[in-house]
């Protein structure tokens, strides 16, 4: 399987990184090996002094394709969860200012954690979703995915004119504002429309 994530997908957040609000989807990826397996706790790098998490909707593909009309997009998942985007902002700051590539900065092995998966038939509008990280109790993060620059069908139209799209494919859609570092000893919690949806524990 693969991860595919997008970047710069809520304004706000956008904004506070300081870049501009792109006119097309950003598209990135992480290796299968960045999963953090279920019930680890994630360690922070050695290589990095400003890990941050991005709480994110993510969805997972249930359908081989390509070249997927936005209309149809719909059929090709049947489940969301929230997740982690974890970044080592101040690597991917570095490589920013030198134009090179991220992955080192977000595709580490334990980048890519995620929580609990619901049927998306358990939400009325995939549009108006709530959800929340909190970061030792306190809201951290707050985002509504009505607030997404571009939806999730939109994304998986962009995406796959580039790539096949396979079963078991992760899509991570982007974070909202507030996105900060993360503490050894740190306990993440995340909570989707009211529903706790993933936990875990910083190393
Ligand atoms: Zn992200």
């Amino acid at each position: 399987m693969k991860i595919i994530c997008i970047g710069r997908n809520y304004a706000d957040h956008a904004k506070e990184l300081g870049n501009q609000v792109p006119a097309e989807p950003v598209i990135f990826m992480k290796p299968d090996s960045a999963i953090l397996p279920k019930g680890n706790a994630f360690f922070i790098p050695e290589f990095s002094n400003d890990v941050h998490f991005e709480c994110e909707v993510v969805v997972r593909i249930d359908r081989l394709g390509k070249n997927i009309e936005e209309r149809f997009a719909s059929r090709y998942y049947s489940q969301i969860a929230l997740g982690i985007d974890f970044t080592a902002r101040d690597l991917q700051q570095e490589l920013k200012a030198k134009s090179l590539p991220w992955e080192k900065a977000k595709s580490f092995d334990g980048a890519a954690f995620v929580g609990k998966f619901f049927d998306k038939s358990d939400f009325s509008n995939l549009e108006a979703i709530s959800f929340q990280l909190k970061k030792n109790g306190e809201i951290a993060q707050s985002g509504h995915t009505g607030d997404m620059l571009f939806s999730i069908d939109r994304i998986i139209a962009e995406v796959s004119k580039y790539f096949t799209i396979k079963i078991g494919d992760l899509i991570y859609t982007g974070t909202p504002a507030g996105v900060g570092a993360v503490a050894i000893g740190d306990e993440l919690e995340l909570i989707l429309e009211g529903r706790p949806a993933g936990a875990l524990r910083v190393k």
